[in-house]
């Protein structure tokens, strides 16, 4: 059968997208509306957002998080928290561009490291190479929610005196070894962007085990203003508002839930998918409590029969829209692919892997018989390249 029949036969009633928020009850947001109405306290540290950060710090495990307006201003205010102003900062390729755009926003030289073919993370055995005496801080990704080698990276930190900062946007809620993955490292960041399991509209936090730290980073998100008539520093605006903490509580009472339905899932495609030649799934590691963010899939195309781009193409036919997360590599863009440490052969593993990822569509509102036909069309495009 050729591709045309295929489709004809299998395309989906309607299109899917590789994620989709689950909202709360408009019901219940309403009320919360009415009181901020009531209030007219809409922004500054209100009510909301002091509640929305209590039980954050509940539900994550977490003493000090501090609420932003989106994640990218999170992480662009953590590096300029532990006076990061000028050197080398050590991260990885295979993230989203923010990761690398807030280094360049803080004058910081980013140095890319090579990714483990199994985590998809920052290769901790090739980070020490990398390391100079301009040498600042790891910048590490938990990518797709997978927890990066926190062991040997605070190791390697301690020994050559660098910070950690990682960016944790994938990494809501996930534990390792029954520890929250924000425990480790000087400051994680965590994204509430509305394509996040967990979301806020558009929003972002900071955890530190440090309570000084932690009142820095709110004097940095609110100006520097340390009272009506002292200005310590300067700051910028990364407030979290009043409307999002409260849509953010109740996204919270629904995350659990969210979660589980995402495990189901998950567990559905893996199983569909394991013996389908050429479609490598991740690793599934059982010290880690995951959140199930992400459902990536690597195509060998020697044994899949196509590569990955003309999957993610015929998919769309399907009205399958999967993404290309992350292709290509932060160090192929043009603002960062002249430095020395963007070099193919310094990241020959991220560039296999970016070339060769694809995540499929998961969230909590997926129904059942559409992953299933999902997981279908996939066998049904292999068998038709070994007809
Ligand atoms: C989403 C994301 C960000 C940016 O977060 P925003 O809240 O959208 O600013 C940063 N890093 C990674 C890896 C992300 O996926």
């Amino acid at each position: 059968m050729n591709i045309k029949n295929l489709v004809k036969n299998y395309k989906l009633p309607h299109p899917v997208y590789v994620t989709q928020p689950t909202l709360p009850d408009l019901g219940e947001f309403k009320i919360y509306l009415e009181e901020v109405w009531e209030s007219k306290w809409l922004t500054n540290s209100g009510k909301f957002h002091q509640v929305l950060e209590n039980k954050l710090n509940s539900y994550l495990g977490s003493e000090n998080c501090s609420l932003f307006c989106n994640g990218t201003m999170a992480l662009l205010l953590a590096l300029k928290a532990l006076d990061l102003t000028e050197g080398e900062v050590i991260t990885t390729p295979f993230t989203f561009p923010a990761t690398l755009h807030v280094l360049s926003w803080n004058n910081l030289t980013p140095v890319f490291c090579d990714i483990n073919e199994k985590t998809f993370n920052i290769d901790a055995d090739q980070i020490e190479k990398h390391i100079t005496e301009k040498t600042k801080a790891i910048l590490p990704v938990h990518v797709f929610g997978y927890p990066c080698d926190v062991e040997k990276i605070s190791e390697l930190a301690e020994k050559h005196q660098l910070k950690v900062v990682y960016d944790a946007a994938h990494a809501f809620g996930v534990k390792l070894n029954n520890r929250p993955v924000t425990d480790w490292g000087d400051l994680s960041m965590l994204s509430f962007h509305a394509t996040k399991h967990f979301n806020t509209l558009e929003g972002g936090a900071l955890i530190t085990k440090s309570p000084e730290l932690k009142k820095k980073i709110d004097l940095l998100k609110n100006f520097g203003i340390a009272d009506e008539e002292n200005v310590v520093f300067p700051g910028i605006n990364g407030k979290m508002n009043e409307l999002q903490a409260a849509y953010g509580i109740l996204q919270l009472e629904m995350v659990d839930n969210e979660v589980e339905k995402r495990k189901t899932i998950t567990e559905l495609y893996r199983e569909n998918l394991k013996d389908v030649p050429g479609i490598g799934l991740s690793i599934d590691n059982p010290m880690v409590e995951h959140n199930y963010s992400s459902f990536p899939i690597l195509v060998n195309e020697k044994e899949f029969g196509e590569n990955r781009s003309t999957l993610y193409e015929e998919l769309k036919k399907f009205n399958v829209f999967s993404r290309k997360y992350f292709y290509p590599l932060c160090s192929d863009y043009p603002c960062y692919s002249h430095l020395p440490s963007a070099r193919k052969e310094n990241l020959s593993i991220a560039k296999k892997v970016s070339e060769s990822v694809l995540c499929l569509p998961l969230y909590g509102n997926l129904a059942l018989e559409i992953l299933d036909q999902i997981s279908f069309i996939i066998k049904k495009i292999y068998n038709n390249r070994h007809g």
